[in-house]
């Protein structure tokens, strides 16, 4: 803390050292519940980027890449603990960066000591083959790391989110740079201490707070960088794509989503009314696998749309410090506008206000928004289709299977959907249809370090999670060697 009572974080953290920005600036970032600057956090630029690639790619011949794997894994599982043990400090720093109330970060960083435990366990795990294709050839293959991997994070989960890169990234033995979003600096570079505290060599882990346009964009382009691992907007992910083209940068991304719901007449209804409630309203809304969209089936329409907004209007929005807070204020003035003008799509399409659409009462000062239920929405709507990354739900009817899933698919972004029916059969089949990386039935959004999670569309390029990942974090290399004897015939001697 500085004599002021700001939170100071001014270097930044490359190649095992504290460093100040070479420009000597630093992101102010903004408390969301206060709409006052409550950080100052060293920005990155190009300058620093080029030197966080350059200690990186030196690391990538350093004592990680002779470590043996299982002593990789230990030091990510010392990781884990760590995050464990700073938990209460860590969630404190990122509910003031992102306004997420404290208990729900305080779970997140359980969840990110969670993952690292899995990946650290996967890290004497990535195997080769060995492949029998003929009997004197013995061809195997070995999985080796990517090189040097830049992870470029949002501002919605950024501790949680990191983990889900870090995790397989420095398993494969990969070293990276990774630059947390403007909007939420701070929280990234203590993992980068307590990561140094738990013996990950210096180089091996590079943190660079910065602006997307300017430090991300360099991250993206820099020849040095060898893959990137992107959460975020699609449209981000589109320029990322284009600047990563030059050196064929191996990209997987993550990007949103409108998640569809579905509630078919013959469900258990109190469930699907209590998931629904949390699947759509928690994080402020601010989450990529959101039920954003819920479809449910006509005869059980309006009860359902009036419960749902009755419980809606139930949630506590308040202070991310209060225990009692449900949900907390968006983490940006540009999201809350976002959000407003959603609500604002919505009245002017016709949609049925079921409640919310405000500010939340006695909360003058903060980016709060009230949660907002909008029924009989038509699903050609920008409401319907788009993202809206707000406490902002759609709820429309529907007659049959076969309409459902044509509305359920009728978004560019394929994500996360789910659908609650007590047909067994109706259950695979419509989740055979849905176009989403991670479909659920009678449940929503099972988001798990064993679970494959990405997205068909605009959501996304590739998969997190699991030990499927290890793919996107590792090169094949096959190896053959000829064990027959003599000296093969030469088809050019003659
Ligand atoms: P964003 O795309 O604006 O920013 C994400 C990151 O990209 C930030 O670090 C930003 O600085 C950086 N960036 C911006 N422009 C860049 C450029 N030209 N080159 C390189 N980097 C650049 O997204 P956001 O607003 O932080 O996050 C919200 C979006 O993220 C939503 O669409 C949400 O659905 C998505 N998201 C997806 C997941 C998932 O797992 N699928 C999780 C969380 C958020």
């Amino acid at each position: 803390m500085s004599d002021d009572g700001l939170f100071v974080r001014d270097r930044l953290y490359i190649g095992g050292e504290w460093v100040l920005p070479h420009s000597g600036r630093v992101i102010q970032s903004i408390d969301p519940a206060t709409e006052t600057v409550w950080a100052h956090v060293a920005e990155a630029d190009e300058a620093d980027i080029d030197a966080a690639v350059k200690a990186a790619r030196d690391a990538l011949s350093g004592p990680w890449s002779r470590m043996d794997p299982t002593k990789r894994g230990a030091i990510l599982y010392k990781l884990a603990q760590l995050i464990t043990a700073n938990a209460r400090q860590l969630a404190e720093i990122e509910s003031r960066d992102n306004g997420k109330p404290v208990r729900d970060t305080l779970g997140e960083m359980q969840r990110a000591a969670d993952w690292l435990t899995f990946f650290a366990g996967a890290a004497d795990k990535v195997n080769g083959a060995q492949i029998p294709f003929k009997t004197d050839m013995l061809a195997y293959t070995r999985r080796e790391p990517v090189g040097v991997v830049g992870a470029i994070l949002p501002w919605n989960s950024p501790i949680l989110l990191c983990c889900w890169k870090l995790g397989p990234a420095l398993a494969a033995g990969n070293t990276m740079v990774i630059k947390p979003a403007e909007q939420t600096p701070a929280s990234i570079l203590e993992i980068a201490r307590l990561a140094e505290e738990a013996g990950v060599p210096p180089g091996v882990v590079n943190v660079c707070p910065g602006y997307g346009k300017i430090a991300g964009q360099a991250l993206a382009s820099h020849p040095g960088v060898n893959k990137i691992s992107f959460t975020g907007h699609h449209g981000t992910a589109i320029r990322i794509m284009k600047s990563a083209a030059d050196n064929l940068k191996r990209c997987t991304f993550e990007c949103g989503g409108k998640s569809p719901y579905i509630v078919f007449a013959d469900a258990d209804i109190d469930r699907a009314l209590s998931v629904a409630v949390h699947s759509a309203f928690r994080s402020t809304g601010q989450s990529c696998s959101l039920a954003s969209r819920v479809f449910v089936e006509r005869p059980v329409y309006e009860k359902f749309a009036a419960a749902i907004a009755e419980r809606a209007a139930r949630i506590r929005v308040g202070a991310p410090s209060d225990r009692r807070t449900h949900i907390g204020p968006h983490t940006s003035a540009e999201q809350l506008a976002k959000t407003q003008s959603y609500i604002q799509l919505g009245i002017e399409s016709g949609a049925r206000l079921m409640t919310g659409g405000g500010r939340p009462e006695g909360l003058d000062v903060g980016y709060y928004v009230q949660p907002t239920v909008f029924s009989d929405v038509d699903p050609s709507t920008r409401l319907a289709r788009e993202e809206v990354f707000g406490p902002v739900l759609a709820v429309m009817p529907f007659d049959s299977e076969e309409e459902v899933v044509g509305l359920a698919n009728s978004t560019d972004y394929g994500l996360v959907g789910g659908l609650f029916t007590s047909d067994l059969s109706r259950a695979h089949r419509v989740a055979a249809r849905i176009e989403c990386g991670l479909v659920s039935v009678n449940t929503f959004r099972p988001v798990h370090w064993m679970l494959p999670y990405g997205g068909y569309k605009l959501s996304g390029i590739g998969r997190e999670n699991s030990m499927q990942v290890m793919d996107q974090f590792t090169e094949t290399k096959t190896i053959v060697v000829d064990l027959s004897t003599g000296v093969p015939e030469d088809p050019f001697a003659n």
